[in-house]
């Protein structure tokens, strides 16, 4: 499509953002304080459920967006300590000054999506994007749907997907999804009332299962559940997700089975990872739209956030008039968010792999046996330090020695051939990350 047909209603904005949740929402505080005009379009009832768990490790993001104290408000405790136990290494540490938080999405969109009314984003709620308008080879719109049915052109100077893993905006626009790592976990989950829980994360994995229960808001704790795909337990069952909580996280033993699940089981099962291309002429994706990773680190929320920050750089009035300016801007923004993404992303996979060998065992074992490495790692979930600073060459020998020393030959031999192919496959891809200006 080229233009708004005419007789199309158009509303003039600089920018268009898709998808009114955790990135959408984000840039449009963003931008509606800095001045420009922001239509915020939502295919949803505004707030609304989704599916996705909530772990967020760094509030500080909240703080920036102003809302720390509305997100606070919502109820849910903050985590001070971070239990972690995968296999049998304990990788537990307090979180100090810097507690993560368990807030419900519809708790969380809620305080987000007022922020941006309030900050002077127009909102156009159960609103669907339908196409996307198109100008000298540049997108400068979209068609959006309202819920009576009738259509209304949106032009803006540039349309920002931020629609989540299935993006219009990413198909309007042709962007295709690189680096795709198909993922080897499900994620089956509820809110239980009445559990005794201390303010603490828990995150276990032992052999194929993989437990994570934290409180949050409402009174409520969440328990998750992350079966490998071929799991044959029928997980739609809550008593199976009760069963092993139970075996994995000792808090939850003999008190789990007195609680009551709150609003039935929720799941996801397709959850491959991938990239995106982060802009072209015209538009960007942020959030999910032009990124995901493997749940078991719960980043996407922080991930939503920090990218909002990183891309409403790029878009200032100035910018937005001179596509010269804006182009290469945007392309810097893409190699970034690239940049940081991955070392995350491999991190994500590793943890929710199914098959892991005596050397990720030993790994565990050498970052357990020492405090500092132990903080280390939470410091990397809350993207305060890169994994590499924790998972580098050092731990690394240590670890091959210590399997060494182990593990029989065929063993060692299979776990060292398996590393370096992933980190043979890691180096190898995604290298271009521009689009032509
Ligand atoms: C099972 C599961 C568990 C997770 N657990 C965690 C966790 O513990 N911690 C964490 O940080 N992250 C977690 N994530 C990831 C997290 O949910 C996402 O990274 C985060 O929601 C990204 O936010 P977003 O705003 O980019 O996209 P979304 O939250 O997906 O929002 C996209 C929005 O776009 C709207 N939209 C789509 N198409 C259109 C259209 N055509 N027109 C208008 N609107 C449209 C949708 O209705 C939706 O509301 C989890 C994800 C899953 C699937």
């Amino acid at each position: 499509m080229t233009g708004p047909s005419p007789s199309l209603d158009t509303q003039p904005f600089d920018v268009v953002i898709v998808g009114g949740r955790v990135a959408g929402c984000a840039m449009a505080i963003r931008l509606a304080r800095s001045g420009l005009s922001v239509a915020l379009v939502e295919r949803d009832p505004v707030p609304s459920e989704t599916l996705s768990t909530h772990l967020i490790q760094d509030v500080s993001l909240f703080a920036e967006l102003g809302v720390l104290g509305e997100v606070m408000a919502c109820g849910a405790p903050p985590l001070r300590e971070v239990s972690i136990h995968l296999e049998d290494a304990d990788l537990s540490a307090a979180t100090a000054d810097r507690p993560w938080l368990c807030l419900r999405r519809i708790s969380l969109d809620a305080v987000l999506h007022r922020a941006a009314r309030d900050a002077g984003a127009e909102v156009f709620a159960q609103t669907a994007v339908v196409d996307a308008l198109w100008s000298g080879g540049r997108v400068n719109g979209v068609v959006a749907q309202r819920p009576d049915g009738t259509r209304v052109a949106l032009s803006a100077r540039i349309v920002v997907g931020a629609d989540g893993r299935n993006s219009t905006v990413a198909r309007l626009v042709g962007a295709e999804r690189y680096d795709v790592r198909p993922n080897e976990r499900t994620a089956f989950w509820g809110y239980f009332a009445g559990i005794p829980m201390p303010n603490v994360f828990h995150l276990a994995r032992r052999g194929r299962d993989m437990i994570l229960v934290a409180p949050c808001d409402d009174g409520m704790t969440l328990v998750a559940g992350q079966p490998p795909l071929d799991d044959h337990r029928d997980w739609r069952d809550p008593s199976v997700l009760v069963s092993v909580a139970s075996q994995l996280i000792g808090p939850l033993r003999g008190t789990i089975d007195e609680s009551k699940l709150v609003g039935g089981m929720r799941s996801v099962r397709r959850m491959d990872g991938f990239f995106r291309p982060g802009a072209g002429p015209g538009w960007a994706l942020v959030g999910d739209a032009g990124h995901f990773k493997d749940i078991v680190v719960g980043q996407g929320i922080c991930d939503a956030l920090r990218q909002a920050r990183g891309l409403s750089r790029c878009l200032t009035k100035e910018s937005l008039r001179d596509p010269a300016r804006l182009d290469p801007a945007l392309n810097s923004w893409w190699r970034e968010r690239d940049a940081d993404a991955r070392p995350m992303s491999w991190l994500a996979q590793d943890l929710g792999r199914v098959q892991t060998t005596v050397l990720d065992h030993e790994l565990l074992r050498v970052l357990a046996g020492s405090t500092r490495h132990r903080r280390h790692l939470q410091d990397v979930l809350a993207r305060h330090r890169r994994p590499a600073h924790v998972v580098g060459r050092a731990v690394q020998s240590q670890a091959l020695a210590r399997a060494a020393l182990r593990a029989s030959r065929a063993d060692l031999r299979d776990a060292v051939s398996g590393a370096l192919g992933r980190e043979r496959d890691r180096l190898s891809v995604g290298r271009r990350a521009t689009f032509d200006t």
